[in-house]
């Protein structure tokens, strides 16, 4: 059976290791960025550039987006030169953003009432498994939509769940984001503590990273706390965006609020655009 076309929207931090992948695999891609100076990189790895996102849904046969958070997903479905102002019945779309299980399940509304097929697949695991391929894909929606989208999850992650109906992924994907702020802040702290007390940053790091609090997250993020620099693999701002949306989804547990505050509090601070792991550096500049 010949492979679909992959219309792909999003060459972000994830999005553009993801195609990436994607071609080496032999896939036909289409890309569309909103900054297209980003399109160019994948275009000379053998990707074909769209004009706009109808153009997109035209030549291909599923469209992935992989977007910022759910203004701009419903923006590039929704608007007017948008993914669903020429809806072409059969089509399969996919979005892997990190966003409000509500807006994938109106998403998932509008797609079946245009005839058109739609799940949610976030992902879980940054740039590093993104380049990988070993990314483990949680996805909401029909048995029937998943075995279409799974040669194509196959070359993304390691592992993809189908978890139920639309907004499961979404919800699971809050949920394990939850774990990764709770991990990321304890890290912090924790060096933050030992290093005002006499303790440098590297024995605290080795101390952790050798015993059993060790984690994929304490290891993979001790190499920015040494060098005390933090560029974006996750930014800290989408972070804040989970948080938020795993408050608002209904996340109720004694450590939410005083988390989503720091974080929050250090994208107002202009952390933003830096690593989510900047959260140690924010937390310093206040101690
Ligand atoms: P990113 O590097 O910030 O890229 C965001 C992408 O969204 C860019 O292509 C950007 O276009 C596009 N975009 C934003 N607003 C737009 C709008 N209004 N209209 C059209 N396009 C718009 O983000 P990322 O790190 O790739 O993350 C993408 C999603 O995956 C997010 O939901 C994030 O929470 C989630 N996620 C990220 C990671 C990670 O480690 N990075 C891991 C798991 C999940 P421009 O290039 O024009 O700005």
């Amino acid at each position: 059976m010949s492979k679909p076309k992959i219309g792909w929207v999003g060459l972000g931090n994830m999005g553009t290791p993801m195609v990436n992948n994607l071609l080496k695999a032999g896939f036909e891609v289409n890309v569309f960025n909103r900054t297209k100076s980003k399109e160019q990189a994948l275009v000379e790895a053998g990707a074909s550039a769209a004009e706009s996102p109808p153009q997109l849904v035209q030549h291909c046969d599923i469209i992935i987006t992989m977007l910022s958070d759910d203004a701009a997903v419903k923006e590039i479905f929704e608007g007017t030169n948008g993914l669903l102002s020429k809806p072409q019945p059969g089509k399969l779309f996919i979005d892997m953003s990190t966003v409000a299980p509500e807006t994938s399940c109106y998403l998932a509304g509008i797609c079946a009432r245009l005839g058109l097929g739609f799940i949610e697949a976030p992902v879980s695991g940054s740039v590093k498994p993104a380049q990988d391929g070993t990314l483990i894909i949680l996805v909401g929606g029909s048995a029937e939509n998943y075995e279409k989208a799974k040669p194509v999850f196959d070359v993304l992650g390691k592992l993809s769940l189908l978890l139920g109906e639309s907004g499961k992924g979404s919800t699971a994907k809050l949920a394990i984001n939850y774990l990764l702020a709770l991990n990321l802040q304890g890290l912090a702290e924790t060096v933050l503590f030992a290093e005002k007390n006499g303790i440098s940053k590297q024995d605290m790091l080795t101390i952790i990273n050798e015993g059993a609090c060790a984690n994929g997250i304490t290891k993979l993020k001790s190499t920015s706390i040494l060098n005390d620099d933090y560029p974006a693999a996750f930014a800290l701002k989408h972070l804040v965006k989970d948080l938020r949306l795993a408050k608002e989804a209904g996340l109720d547990a004694p450590l939410i609020t005083p988390l989503y505050d720091a974080f929050n509090k250090a994208q107002q601070a202009g952390f933003g655009n830096e690593d989510v792991m900047a959260i140690k550096k924010y937390l310093e500049s206040n101690q």
